[in-house]
This record gives structure tokens, C-alpha cells and sequence, in this order.
């Protein structure tokens, strides 16, 4: 015996869960299952996103843990930041934001199940809590792909890349790191801290701060290396005397070219599933909300073929460069690329062009400057 739903997502990240609020709210029988022992899963993410996509995708207010108005692109000898009067981005508390959209998700119908892993038998997901036949599967499993990767659609062909991150409170005295860091986020480029990625602070509100390292190309042994680079950065920090590590956490994610397809049969497969994440800065939870909403718009009309057609538009040239670029920057890092390009940013950029080349594939800006770039390349 199975109960039979609408739509069965399995995965509840940021992107399933919004997909199942949605669904429930045009009365689908929707059903979620996740393998996370704990409510609201794991809380691996740095989570910053514009400020826009809380609007956008409608996300409860109360999940955000900071507002925004300042980037700083760094490396240790040179640095760049520009601020706004208005806040431009956000940091998310990830696993708050996971909870109270779970909650949303139940008010308007949905059923969640943590705790929960599935076999798959024909058009049938067994699980320990019961078995369960869907019209539509959706796979929001993050990296695992658990249903994408047996439909063997997706290319494997980037390696893992890894990230790891204290959340720090610091002492409200220490004002030397506030008057850097407080409302910004800050990349620091620089191959003496990170040969092969970058560190970060996140504002995170009430004197806490994100404070993290990435890898990219990373192999079996990163979470140790990781582990050391993150040491290192926090002494770089020199916020030792002032402050408490009060949390450790990461994850490895898969950064690889963008599968064609994003559907087969009558299963779709949304945000980290198809890799939907910015190769460039990691910056995946606004893109698996767009990959859920293409998803849902699809589902809504029965017509799947429409989820391929929107996400790839939405995708297209864009995504291709930051990958690119990304594959460039971080298999063969170069100290000079970085300074050139914060010098550049210094003397040219607005707190526009470098929102735009975050969050949105906005390269232009390297155009107007072409001496400038050839100076980083070469
Ligand atoms: C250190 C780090 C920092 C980051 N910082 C940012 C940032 O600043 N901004 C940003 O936008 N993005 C950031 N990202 C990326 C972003 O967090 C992810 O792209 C996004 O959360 C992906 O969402 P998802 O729901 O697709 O996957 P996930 O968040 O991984 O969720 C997948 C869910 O599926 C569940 N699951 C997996 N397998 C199974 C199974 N077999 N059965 C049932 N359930 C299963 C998991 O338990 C999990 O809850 C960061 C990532 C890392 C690692």
C-alpha cells in the first residue's frame, strides 16, 4: 500500500521547501522527506543573498540574521570597499530560515519528514515511515543527487570543492574589526591564506560574524587542510583576544558544468541537484530558488519540457562565463590576478558593478577596462 501525492520532494533545503510552500498554497498534495535527523537539517551555508530574493521568493523576514551594505574584496597588501546608504544584500541564519519555511510549508498543507531515507521501486519511494507514489519526484537533495545521479543525466566532471566556516562573537570593544567587517561581507583573495579558493567574513548581526575558507579542486584530504587554512585565517584575523568561536561548520558541494537536462520522465531535479550554484563565489540558494520556481511554474502546467527550456534561458552564456571564469581563476591562482583586480575594483568599480558581478553573472565592467584586465592576466 502507498499514499499517493501530487509531488514528492526529497530534499528539505531552501529550494525543496520553498517549492513545497508553493505547491501546497495552489493545493497540491505535497509531501517532503529528509534523511536530517534534526529539524531544519544542517546549518552548513554562509547564506548570503541579495537582498532582493527575500522579496522575490516571498522568504520569511524573520529567517534573515543581517542587513547589508558593504563589499570588501581584499588580499593582504590591498583592498577594496564600497558602501551604500541601502542595504544590498543579506546574511541568512540557514537553518532558522529552513525551519520557519518548513513551518510556512505545513501551515498551507505540505507533510515534512525528517529523519527519513528512501529506496526506489518503479514509481514508488519506500520509506521506513511509509511508501509513497508520486504524479511528479523532485530531487532537492543537494549534492547527493540521490534521484538525479541514478537517472546518470548529470556530468560529474568538476571535483569537489569544500568550505568551512566558524560563526565568531566578538567583544563589543574590539572596534578595529567592527569598523572593517560590521554590516559587509568581505572576500579575501590571497594565495598565502587560501592557494586554492578564498576566505570570507559575513556580518552575522549582534557582534557575530561568519568567518570562513573555501577550496576549490579540493581531494580526499581537504577537510584537514581546511581545517589548518581556517586556523590560519582567524589568526590573520588577529581577533583571538577579542573573540569566541561559538559555532564550526561546512560542507562539500560539487561545482560542475550544468547538467542538459533537469528533468527525465516525471522526475525534476532543482537547486544543488543540478549544480545550480555560482561557480564563481558558491553562491547557490537565490539559484535553487529560481530552479524551484522554473520547476513549479512547470509542474503547474504539466508540461516539464517547459522547467528545461526556462532554466537554460535563465542560465545560458552567463553562467557558462562564471564558470569559466571560475575554472581559470581557481585551478591556476595568481597572487598578481588578485591584486590587479582589487586595484581595479578600488579605482573603478561601484558598490553596483561588484553586486552585479556576484550576484549576476555581470562581466561588463571588465570590458570598460581592458588595459587594466590585461594587467591581471599577464
Ligand atoms: C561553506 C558554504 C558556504 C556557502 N555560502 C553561500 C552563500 O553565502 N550564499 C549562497 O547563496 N550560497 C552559499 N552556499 C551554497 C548554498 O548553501 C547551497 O547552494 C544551497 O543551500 C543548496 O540548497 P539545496 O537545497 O539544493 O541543497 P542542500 O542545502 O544541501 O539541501 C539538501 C537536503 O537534502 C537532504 N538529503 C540529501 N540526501 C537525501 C536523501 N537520500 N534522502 C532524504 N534527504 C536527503 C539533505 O539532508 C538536505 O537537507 C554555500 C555553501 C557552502 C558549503
Amino acid at each position: 500500500m502507498s499514499t499517493e501525492y501530487n509531488v514528492v520532494i526529497v530534499g528539505a533545503g531552501i529550494p525543496g521547501l520553498y517549492l513545497a510552500r508553493e505547491l501546497a498554497k495552489k493545493n497540491k498534495k505535497v509531501m517532503v522527506i529528509d534523511k536530517s535527523k534534526e529539524v531544519g537539517g544542517e546549518n552548513y551555508s554562509t547564506a548570503g543573498i541579495p537582498i532582493e530574493t527575500i522579496k522575490e521568493f516571498s522568504l520569511p523576514p524573520e529567517g534573515v540574521a543581517s542587513y547589508i551594505n558593504k563589499y570588501t574584496i581584499a588580499t593582504s597588501s590591498v583592498s577594496a570597499s564600497k558602501s551604500s546608504s541601502e542595504y544590498r544584500a543579506v546574511v541568512l541564519d540557514f537553518k532558522k530560515m529552513k525551519i520557519l519555511l518548513a513551518k510556512e510549508a505545513q501551515e498551507f498543507g505540505a507533510e515534512i519528514i525528517w529523519d527519513t531515507e528512501f529506496v526506489r521501486e518503479n514509481n514508488c519511494l519506500i520509506t521506513s515511515r511509509g511508501n509513497f507514489t508520486a504524479d511528479y519526484y523532485v530531487d532537492a537533495s543537494g549534492s547527493d543527487a540521490v534521484l538525479f545521479n541514478e537517472l546518470n543525466v548529470g556530468k560529474n566532471d568538476y571535483p569537489l570543492s569544500e568550505g568551512l566556516e566558524y560563526i565568531l562573537e566578538i567583544e563589543s570593544g574590539d572596534e578595529n574589526f567592527s569598523k572593517c567587517y560590521k554590516k559587509a561581507i568581505s572576500i579575501i583573495w590571497d594565495t598565502k591564506i587560501c592557494p586554492n579558493g578564498y576566505a570570507w567574513v559575513f556580518y552575522f548581526g549582534n557582534n557575530q560574524y561568519k568567518v570562513g575558507v573555501c577550496e576549490f579542486n579540493c581531494g580526499n584530504n581537504s577537510t584537514k587542510i581546511l581545517e589548518e587554512r581556517l586556523e590560519n585565517f582567524y589568526t590573520w584575523l588577529n581577533i583571538g583576544h577579542s573573540s569566541k568561536i561559538i559555532e564550526k561548520h561546512g560542507s562539500k558541494k560539487n561545482i560542475r558544468t550544468l547538467p542538459k537536462q533537469v528533468f527525465r520522465n516525471n522526475i525534476l531535479a532543482i537547486g544543488d541537484s543540478i549544480c545550480a550554484i555560482n561557480p564563481l563565489f558558491g553562491e547557490g540558494i537565490r539559484q535553487g530558488l529560481y530552479s524551484a520556481k522554473f520547476a513549479l511554474e512547470s509542474i503547474m502546467k504539466n508540461n516539464l519540457s517547459q522547467y528545461q527550456k526556462n532554466w537554460i534561458n535563465y542560465n545560458g552564456f552567463r553562467r557558462k562565463t562564471s564558470e569559466l571564469m571560475a575554472r581559470k581563476i581557481y585551478s591556476n591562482q595568481s597572487q598578481k590576478f588578485f591584486t590587479e583586480f582589487v586595484k581595479l575594483a578600488d579605482e573603478h568599480f561601484t558598490i553596483d558593478d561588484i553586486h552585479n558581478m556576484a550576484f549576476y553573472y555581470k562581466f561588463e565592467i571588465l570590458l570598460v577596462h581592458p588595459t587594466s584586465c590585461l594587467k591581471m592576466l599577464f
